[in-house]
């Protein structure tokens, strides 16, 4: 069996999608099936057109983000109440050690 692509080249397989022999060149491997280059880029294309086309990935991604930053905004208002903490402790403290070191 010959690549449908190259005549002189023996084909190491077929594609699952058109189904015709392809040699190693023109074969692309998409987990253990084996597409022709033609068909992988189309499946690409097709995977690409249906991520913009259809809302739900979109919807899934969003949620996912909104999700992220909850979290990373939950960590922040953690963060940020430390933070408010040591700047309520510290501020009095810097401000009265300034004074006294300016007054001795
Ligand atoms: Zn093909
Ligand atoms: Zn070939």
């Amino acid at each position: 069996m010959k690549c449908q692509n190259h005549e002189k080249k023996n084909a190491i397989g077929t594609c699952v999608d058109c189904g015709g022999p392809f040699c190693a060149d023109c074969t692309v491997k998409a987990g253990r099936k084996n597409r022709c280059k033609e068909c992988a880029s189309e499946q690409i294309k097709e995977h690409q057109s249906n991520k913009k086309s259809s809302d739900q990935p979109n919807i899934v991604v969003t949620q996912q983000t909104t999700n992220h930053s909850n979290s990373d905004s939950h960590k922040l208002r953690g963060s940020g109440f430390w933070l408010c903490f040591w700047i309520i402790v510290f501020w009095p403290i810097a401000i009265v050690y300034y004074f006294m070191r300016r007054w001795s």
